[in-house]
């Protein structure tokens, strides 16, 4: 038995039972552990779906180009997916991302632009602006556009969520998700909702970003935009992937909280996983009491902790951002003082 190439090993991810970490959470919580995906994350069905979608209708066509805005994940997809059906991938990023999602691009021959964070999406200068300049420009390219390309929910409705609801046995009650695109959430909780409209599906999103606002008040208020730390959730702009009548509410998780609850995952459950799926969680906690013994809560788990290795699992990253005060020093530490 074996697979024709890597891309169909993309899928068919564990969920594990979380028992530390939850300990006072009512009912099971269960990872939608997304790391065993070649490209180590979720991101790798979306991209896949994309390129299969665009060929389909003729927009990406033999020998193209394919460019996005991406901060890490999706182009891993993209570019996986590029190596094995002959693409070349340019994508432009920000400089708010961790180097090491950065250079794990360009290895497999990917062109990476590293664009500021903190100017406006319509800026020139912008991650946003850059990608859609460079498919203007470049012959024969194509903007996957993850934001609003809705093969991106349609992947999680195909994938994530059937293998959700089969996983648990249809005894899912639940469904928590980190919101950056919205792809994951709105496909995976629309196919849920399907087969049980009872199942709660619950985002999570940061302080900075527009989200929670807009679905509690219909307003896209940009005084809630500001810079955040948290990588790969929140937007300061409303993607067509985000499905607001799909998701029930919006929890908002601070920068500490999420990356302190990445690393406790680690110590605690031995799951070595990305910020947002700390985020998940830390925002599962704020949201407890809304739970009983019978629920049976499914937390996607996006990506793996090594892209994080200079930030939420590096105890001077956290130190520097005031994250540890209240911790006391470990003997590295202090030694170093
Ligand atoms: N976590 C991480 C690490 C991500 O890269 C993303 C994608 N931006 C998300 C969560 C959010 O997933 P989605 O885009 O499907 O909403």
């Amino acid at each position: 038995m074996w697979h024709n190439n890597i891309l169909e090993t993309i899928g068919n991810t564990p969920l594990v039972k979380l028992n530390s970490i939850t300990k006072q959470v009512k009912g099971t919580v269960l990872v939608k552990l997304e790391t065993t995906n070649p490209g180590n994350s979720i991101k790798d069905r979306m991209a896949v779906k994309m390129i299969a979608d665009a060929e389909a209708s003729g927009l990406l066509k033999p020998g193209g180009t394919i460019i996005e805005g991406t901060s890490g994940n999706t182009g891993m997809g993209l570019a996986i997916a590029a190596v094995i059906k002959g693409y070349r991938c340019i994508f432009t990023t920000t400089d708010k991302q961790s180097k090491e999602k950065i250079d794990a691009l360009r290895a497999f021959g990917a062109e990476v632009i590293v664009c500021p964070t903190n100017v406006d999406p319509e800026d020139p200068r912008s991650y946003y602006s850059v990608s859609s300049r460079l498919e203007r420009e470049i012959p024969n390219s194509w903007k996957a556009n993850q934001y609003d390309n809705l093969s991106n929910t349609q992947a999680h409705y195909e994938q994530t969520g059937p293998e959700i609801w089969e996983q648990t046995e249809g005894k899912v009650t639940h469904l928590v998700v980190g919101v950056g695109t919205g792809g994951t959430i709105s496909g995976a909780g629309k196919y849920l909702k399907e087969k049980n409209p009872r199942i709660k599906v619950w985002g999570i999103d940061s302080y900075g970003s527009v989200f929670k606002k807009y679905k509690e008040t219909g307003i896209f208020d940009k005084d809630e935009i500001y810079p955040y730390i948290t990588e790969g959730i929140g937007e300061d702009f409303l993607p067509k992937n985000v499905d607001f009548d799909v998701i029930d509410c919006f929890e908002k998780v601070t920068d500490k909280d999420a990356a302190l609850m990445t690393r406790d995952i680690a110590r605690k459950e031995g799951i070595f996983a990305g910020n947002s799926a700390g985020a998940a969680v830390a925002g599962l906690l704020q949201l407890k009491d809304k739970l009983t013994e019978d629920d049976v809560v499914v937390v996607v788990f996006h990506d793996h902790g090594s892209r994080y290795m200079g930030k939420m699992y590096n105890e001077d990253w956290l130190r520097e951002r005031g994250f540890l005060e209240d911790e006391k020093l470990t003997a590295q530490t202090i030694l170093r003082k």
